[in-house]
This record gives structure tokens, C-alpha cells and sequence, in this order.
């Protein structure tokens, strides 16, 4: 596609910045707008497996993101009561070499500081809230809340669940409430007193299940993620506040090994989940989607941000490669949502993980080097350059 083409991004979270970045290297004029007035350390972690860190590194800022989280030893499913392990799955240098890139857990608020490297330094406009999208005859107008109006040739809505891209291109439609909240905490490695943990544990209940990881290298900060079944969620907040004891009592029935952890957490908050139904309808004339824009899904496989990132690298190899954006909007779709809609079945059903699993096909996958669904042409997208 021409490189004269303007495209602006609409949310600066691991979609948006993946595919501005990669379409700044390749050449194009991109524009991110962010409706946070800055990133903040919000209080969570996220693990990122292989085939979202190899992208990353074509980024340049795989080392940095290493150095801010934790490469785990492994990741242990056990089960709730007996504490017997179901599966257990150890990351090495063997296992990197298999997936071609590490396996990492980090503080949200630690990847989005190194995130913000991977796109030209001045090119995130934040406190800039998307309102409105106009028709100009050869474009589209973005009009934000701060007054601010911008021309783009195309627009990429990166902005999450609530997308309002998303909104224009399809209408308007609340995502679905799973019946299910997740409470979280982040607390000190000391407050478990010398009680040793692995990196990386997912306990399984009978209606509910937790995880507990590390979030840095030193080991010294501990994050739990507990979902329990919820009737409704009656509140405009994204979180609130939750009392310790609800999550101890939650998993008041759970291992001796769990229940020690739970007793050291402070600082615990409880989050709605919601998810929306398949829909694959992901473009339409100048607009796409990407990530929980398009397919948000439950939290159950980590698998949400790594597909926002995969879609980040696709659908920028599709727009430098294609001559017109249907056809890379097309080849795009095509390419993303038979592997985007396994990651939301396996998420529903929870089942990621639970006992022996084939996790090849999903962490060995190279989204920058994946055949792209049809396209007429060979790809050549140059990976890896310095940002314009
Ligand atoms: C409890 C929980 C745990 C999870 N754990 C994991 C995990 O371990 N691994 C994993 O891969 N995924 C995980 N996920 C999923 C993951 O967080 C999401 O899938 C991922 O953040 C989606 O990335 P995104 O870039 O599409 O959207 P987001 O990260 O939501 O980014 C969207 C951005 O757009 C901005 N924005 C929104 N509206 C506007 C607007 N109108 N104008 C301008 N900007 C706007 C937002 O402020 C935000 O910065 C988890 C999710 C939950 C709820």
C-alpha cells in the first residue's frame, strides 16, 4: 500500500502499539491516540508466551521486557484439593528454542513503560478520547473530547472492549457479563515469611480456579488472580475494592499451600469479567479492529493480549503488502480469526492447561513470519527496522 497512506491508531494498549509500531517501521505515517492522560501502574500482571514476545523482540524491546518482569522456571496446574499436579510445563533454554521466544510474566503497569518503546518517541497523543468518526469524502475525521479533530486515511480501533470504533463500524453493543469477577492482589514477596512458592501456579476448583505468580525477576512482588462465580455485577466501576477475607474465604476450602499465599495478600480488588459473543465482522471501508476491539475474550488462557499483539504484527504485514486496505483487511480476517476463535473456545471452555496439553500450535506460532491467508503476493514486510 502506498506509504502515503495516514493511518491513525485509536488506543495506545498492546494491539494498538504493536501494529504502530511495526507501521512505523514499515514506512507509514501513524498516529496514536490514547484516552489516558499517561500510562499508570495499574494494579495487575499479565503473562506473555512466546508467540507474543518474538513480536516484541522484532520490536526492539523484548530485552527491556525481560529485565521488567520474569522469565518462570514453569507454570504448574495443580489441583484444588489435593494439591496433585495435573500438568506441568517447564520453560528453558529448551523450550525457548522450541517456541522461538521466552515465556514472561509482568506488571501491566512495568509493560506499558517499555511498551511505549516500540513506536517513534511523540507519536501517542494522550488525553485524547475518541468521540466521534466522520465520512470526508477521501477520509475520515477522528473528533476527540479535548476539541481536538484529526484526518486519517484509515483508522485501526485498538481501543479495547468498549471499543468505540468498534461501536461506529457494527452499533453499539454492552459486552457480556460472564458471570464471573476476578479478585486480584499484588503484594510483597516478604509477606510470605520464607514460604517457598513456584513462579508460576494455577490451582483448579470445581467452579472457580486461581493463579499465583511471580511479576519480577528478584522475585519480590506476588500476584494472585482468584475468579469466582458472580450472579451480576451491579457497578459502573472498572474494579472496587474488595475486603481480604472474601478472597481467603473464596478458596477458604483450597490447599494448605494456597491458602498460605491468600494469607499474605493485601491490597485486594475484584474486577467484572466480560467477554462478547464471536463476531467476524472485524473491518469495513476505512476501519478495522484489532484485539479485545474485535474478540475479547475470558481470562482463562492468557491468552487476550498475546492475540491483540499477534494481530498487531498480521495486520500490519497485511496493509504494507496489499495494494488497497479491503483486500488487507481481507487477508487480515482471514488469517486471524480461525486462530483467534480457537484461543476464545479453549477461553470459555477453560481448558487451557488443565491437564496434558498440545501447546505447540499456539505458543510456537510466529505471527511476523505466518502464511497470510490469500494474499497474491509474496510478503515483503522487512521486519526489525528502526522506527521512522
Ligand atoms: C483479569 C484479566 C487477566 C488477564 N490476563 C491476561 C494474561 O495473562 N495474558 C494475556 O495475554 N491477556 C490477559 N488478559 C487480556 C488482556 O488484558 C486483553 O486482551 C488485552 O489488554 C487487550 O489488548 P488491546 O490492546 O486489544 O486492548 P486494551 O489493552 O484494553 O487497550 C485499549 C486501549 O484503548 C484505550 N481507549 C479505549 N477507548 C478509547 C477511546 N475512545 N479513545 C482513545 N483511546 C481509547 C484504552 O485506554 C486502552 O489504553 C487479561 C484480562 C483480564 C480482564
Amino acid at each position: 500500500m502506498n506509504r502515503n497512506t495516514r493511518i491513525a491508531v485509536v488506543g495506545a494498549g498492546l494491539g494498538g502499539l504493536t501494529v504502530a509500531g511495526f507501521l512505523q517501521r514499515a514506512g507509514f505515517a501513524t498516529a496514536v491516540y490514547e484516552q489516558a492522560p499517561t500510562f499508570s501502574r495499574i494494579g495487575a500482571g499479565i503473562i506473555l508466551s512466546a508467540n507474543a514476545t518474538k513480536v516484541l523482540r522484532r520490536l526492539g524491546i523484548e530485552q527491556d521486557l525481560i529485565e521488567a518482569g520474569i522469565k518462570p522456571e514453569c507454570y504448574v496446574s495443580r489441583t484444588w484439593d489435593t494439591g496433585a499436579t495435573q500438568y506441568e510445563i517447564v520453560f528453558d533454554a529448551g523450550s525457548e528454542r522450541r517456541f522461538g521466544g521466552t515465556y514472561l510474566n509482568v506488571h501491566r503497569g512495568d509493560l506499558h513503560a517499555v511498551l511505549e518503546k516500540a513506536v517513534a518517541p511523540g507519536s501517542i497523543a494522550f488525553d485524547h478520547r475518541l468521540v466521534d468518526l466522520q465520512e470526508t469524502g477521501d477520509g475520515l475525521r477522528l473528533v476527540f473530547e479535548n476539541g481536538v479533530i484529526a484526518d486519517a486515511d484509515l483508522v485501526i480501533g485498538a481501543d479495547g472492549i468498549r471499543s468505540k470504533v468498534r461501536d461506529i463500524l457494527l452499533g453499539p453493543e454492552p459486552p457480556r457479563f460472564v458471570g464471573a469477577v476476578a479478585q486480584r492482589a499484588i503484594f510483597p514477596s516478604e509477606r510470605l515469611r520464607g514460604f517457598k512458592i513456584p513462579d508460576c501456579t494455577k490451582w483448579w476448583g470445581r467452579d472457580r480456579h486461581i493463579l499465583a505468580y511471580f511479576m519480577t525477576n528478584k522475585r519480590d512482588e506476588v500476584y494472585v488472580i482468584g475468579v469466582v462465580p458472580a450472579a451480576s455485577w451491579d457497578s459502573d466501576a472498572a474494579s472496587l475494592p474488595c475486603p481480604r477475607e472474601e478472597l481467603v474465604e473464596a478458596f477458604g476450602d483450597f490447599h494448605p499451600d494456597l491458602r498460605r499465599v491468600l494469607e499474605a495478600a493485601e491490597d485486594v480488588s475484584v474486577w467484572p469479567i466480560y467477554d462478547r459473543e464471536r463476531n467476524d465482522c472485524w473491518s469495513g471501508g476505512r476501519l478495522v479492529l484489532l484485539g479485545d476491539a474485535c474478540h475479547p475474550m475470558r481470562p482463562y488462557m492468557a491468552a487476550g493480549g498475546v492475540m491483540a499483539v499477534e494481530d498487531g504484527a498480521i495486520l500490519s504485514r497485511c496493509l504494507a503488502t496489499l495494494d488497497n486496505p479491503a483486500d488487507a483487511f481481507r487477508c487480515y480476517e482471514a488469517t486471524r480469526i480461525p486462530r483467534v476463535s480457537e484461543a476464545q473456545r479453549i477461553s470459555i471452555e477453560n481448558s487451557w492447561m488443565r491437564g496434558p496439553t498440545e501447546t505447540d500450535w499456539f505458543y510456537c506460532y510466529d505471527p511476523c513470519l505466518a502464511p497470510l491467508a490469500g494474499a497474491p503476493v509474496e510478503d515483503t514486510f522487512q521486519v526489525g527496522a528502526s522506527p521512522k
